[in-house]
């Protein structure tokens, strides 16, 4: 391996940062940040318990009536110098989202980095234009008009996927819109949630404003969905853990924004580009590993164009780079962590016996075999009902699918209790009018998959949760609306009186 990253000095202070300072967790337990392609410790920190959710979360009250009270230009000035820090401090952001993830250079560096710095800047313009509908005198005696106001404290929880990116949709539509955060990010990937709490002082956005405490879900996690200063819970993570912060969140009735699991198929008709769908499935399936909830991870494929397809993905897998993820010659780093990766195989194996592994299913072996790697994986002959076809796996693996008529591949793509993403691959218009119709998904992409835009919103139908993270959709999510009602009239005993109490 190539030459590796030290990060214990940084973080010395510990892996908490609360009212604009660092500071160590209080928990009493400790946890190891891992690099997963060495199996080697980064840092070991002190989790957040449940006093550090509490002082993190009375920052963001203090914080909370000045920067709430900002006008729209201030805060969108914050955030413009926000973006500039954290373009400042890309390549260290991306070296450390490299490290604690082991995804590849290159991915950190083109699609992490740059598509958080590019929220930041999305979301400092659009903090000065939080609208409502317009104002009027909807009653003749009354004018109507709307607030669009901030809810409060926010606590955040997000996953450890894209660590960098999760921080920055948890954080920046809520603090645009002028509320104050608590994140507690994943306990394996804290680093760049700290740096990016960090970015955001440096910037001058107030002590308070952003706070985030590294700790496990079942202690920090819980503590922070139930407390009772925190107004709303915004979750991104897997649909099991989603039921109970939904269940917590529900005791104290406060706002929810669920951003879950998926499944997504990629549908591919036979008037297709074949070359196009292969490399958009190959690159779909294994963007990160797999690791990503919008991933292709079911292809259904019509009949004329199975066997070359199914030919041209593993093919092309075949030509996967593994390797260092420092390396920017490496396309694929290591999962998240051995355990991950197990669970991965044990998807795979148990397919086996109902299924064909046409390439992978297997660990790497050599050099890279201490680390967390997969092999780029495809499985054909799965029944739909089978859990490789139902579960998300979370890892480099696709499986196919054959299909016959247009209604069929519909049907087949609907088939699990996710909903957020989808894709259609054909040269027709009308098929692909038809597919966006009917696919029940939050995005759905025609001869593409995966690319996403910061003005575009990103979230999902059924079990895939709902609320949308980034664009101006986000606002509703961020935001609760008062209906101000002003008489007009000066009147004291006003026409309607008379319905209550007669004429007196
Ligand atoms: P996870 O559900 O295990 O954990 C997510 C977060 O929840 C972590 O910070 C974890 O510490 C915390 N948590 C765990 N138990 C908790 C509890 N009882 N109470 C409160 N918090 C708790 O998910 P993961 O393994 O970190 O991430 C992978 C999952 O995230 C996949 O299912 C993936 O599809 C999903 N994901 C969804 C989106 C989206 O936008 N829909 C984006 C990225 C990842």
């Amino acid at each position: 391996m190539g030459q590796r990253f030290d990060v214990t000095e940084r973080f010395a202070d510990g892996a908490q940062y609360i009212g604009g300072r660092p500071r160590a967790g209080t928990s009493g337990r400790r946890h190891a940040v891992v690099d997963p392609a060495t199996g080697a410790e980064l840092l070991g920190y002190e989790t957040a318990g449940p006093a550090d959710v509490d002082a993190a979360v009375a920052a963001a009250e203090r914080a909370l009536p000045g920067w709430a009270g900002a006008t729209p230009g201030d805060r969108a000035t914050a955030l413009h110098r926000f973006a500039d820090v954290l373009a400042d401090r890309a390549e260290d952001l991306a070296r450390t989202e490299t490290a604690q993830c082991g995804k590849p250079i290159r991915l950190s560096t083109e699609f992490d980095v740059p598509g958080t710095v590019d929220n930041t800047s999305f979301f400092a313009g659009a903090a000065r234009h939080l609208e409502g509908r317009s104002a009027g005198e909807y009653s003749a005696d009354h004018t109507s008009y709307i607030r669009r106001e901030p809810i409060g404290v926010v606590g955040s929880i997000a996953p450890w996927n894209y660590p960098l990116q999760m921080a920055a949709w948890k954080v920046l539509p809520a603090i645009a819109a002028g509320n104050t955060v608590v994140l507690k990010p994943s306990e394996l990937t804290p680093l760049t949630s700290l740096m990016f709490a960090r970015a955001a002082s440096d910037a001058g956005i107030p002590d308070g404003v952003v706070n985030v405490v590294s700790g496990a879900g079942e202690d920090a996690g819980e503590h922070l969905v139930g407390h009772p200063s925190v107004a709303m819970t915004s979750f991104t993570g897997s649909t099991p853990v989603g039921r109970r912060v939904a269940e917590i969140a529900t005791r104290t009735v406060k706002r929810l924004h669920l951003e879950l699991g998926g499944k997504a198929p990629f549908l591919v008709f036979d008037d297709a580009d074949l070359e196009a769908a292969v490399h958009g499935a190959v690159a779909g399936s294994l963007i990160n590993a797999g690791q990503d909830c919008t991933a292709a991870t079911r292809a259904y494929v019509q009949r004329p164009l199975y066997e070359a397809f199914v030919t041209g993905v593993a093919d092309l897998m075949a030509t996967v780079r593994l390797g260092d993820p420092f390396d920017p010659a490496t396309d694929l780093g290591p999962l998240i962590s051995h355990a991950h990766r197990d669970r991965v195989a044990g998807f795979v194996d148990r397919a086996r016996s109902y299924a064909t592994v046409v390439t992978g299913g297997a660990a790497p072996a050599g050099d890279l075999a201490k680390g967390a790697y997969y092999l780029p994986t495809l499985l054909t002959g799965a029944p739909q009902g089978s859990e490789a076809v139902q579960r998300e796996i979370f890892g480099p693996v696709l499986v196919v699918l054959p299909f016959d008529g247009d209604d069929e591949g519909l049907a087949l793509a609907g088939d699990t209790p996710y909903g957020l993403a989808a894709s259609v691959w054909s040269r027709d218009v009308y098929r692909t009018g038809r597919a966006t119709r009917e696919l029940r998904a939050g995005c759905v992409w025609v001869n593409d998959h995966i690319p996403i835009v910061s003005e575009m919103p990103h979230g999902g139908y059924r079990a895939s949760g709902y609320g949308k993270d980034m664009s101006a959709y986000s606002f509703e999510e961020y935001t609760q609306i008062k209906h101000v009602m002003s008489d007009n009239t000066a009147v004291a005993r006003k026409d309607w009186h008379r319905t209550v109490f007669g004429g007196r």
